[in-house]
């Protein structure tokens, strides 16, 4: 049974980034955000628990989960939108559980936005932050997807606070300076955690 770490940050923390990395140090991560959007597709079950909830609709004529017509069904409707999450993530748990029996490692990493919202850091053995000051985030994603400054704004403010997330984490990546000094502190605390974990 390998120790799983979740590793969580708000939008253009660099929580993918950290994971790369921690990719290169040998270790497994499973992407639960690019997994749920693969999951949508692939899973019957979850595909008919989707249509029942939102009509069919919610796939185009080639069966693909249409992204844009759910968004715009559960914008501004907060209980549709968590009545389909409660449908997504068991589903995204189940897969996860089933990746993880299929790993050797003895640490495994569950990359995931939501790790704290979704109290999902109650399942995991240790969780990491990814952290960096607003303004860089803002920049970087704008850099990114080509969003404005005022629209990535709209996104963090809807986040939970990076105080409440830097309360609940003792292993914390700041992100505040290039990617090779994040390449270090990434090594840095994940050997920490790697310690503190084998001496526990
Ligand atoms: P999201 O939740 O929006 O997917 P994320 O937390 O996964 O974001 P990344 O995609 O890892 O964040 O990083 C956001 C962008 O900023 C990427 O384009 C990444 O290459 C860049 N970036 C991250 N850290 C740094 C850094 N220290 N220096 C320069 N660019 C960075």
């Amino acid at each position: 049974e390998p120790r799983i770490i979740g590793l969580t940050g708000g939008i253009g923390s660099g929580k993918s980034t950290v994971a790369k990395f921690i990719e290169d140090m040998g270790f497994p991560v499973y992407y639960s955000d690019i997994r749920a959007k693969e999951i949508v597709n692939d899973n019957e079950i979850l595909k008919s628990k989707i249509v029942e909830l939102l009509g069919s609709e919610a796939y185009n004529e080639n069966g693909n989960y249409n992204r844009k017509y759910v968004a715009s069904l559960v914008f501004g409707n907060d209980e549709l939108l968590q009545k389909l999450n409660q449908t997504i993530h068991p589903a995204v748990r189940a897969d996860f559980e089933n990746w993880v029996s299929r790993q050797s490692s003895e640490f495994v990493f569950k990359e995931t936005a939501l790790l704290f919202e979704l109290g999902l850091d109650k399942e995991c053995h240790q969780s990491i932050l990814v952290t960096a000051e607003d303004n860089l985030r803002i920049k970087r994603v704008m850099d990114r997807d080509g969003k404005t400054y005022r629209e990535v704004e709209t996104i963090m403010d809807k986040q939970m606070p990076e105080k409440d997330k830097i309360r609940k984490t003792v292993f914390i990546i700041y992100n505040n300076d290039g990617l090779a000094e994040l390449r270090t502190e990434t090594e840095k605390v994940i050997n920490k955690l790697i310690r503190q974990e084998e001496t526990a």
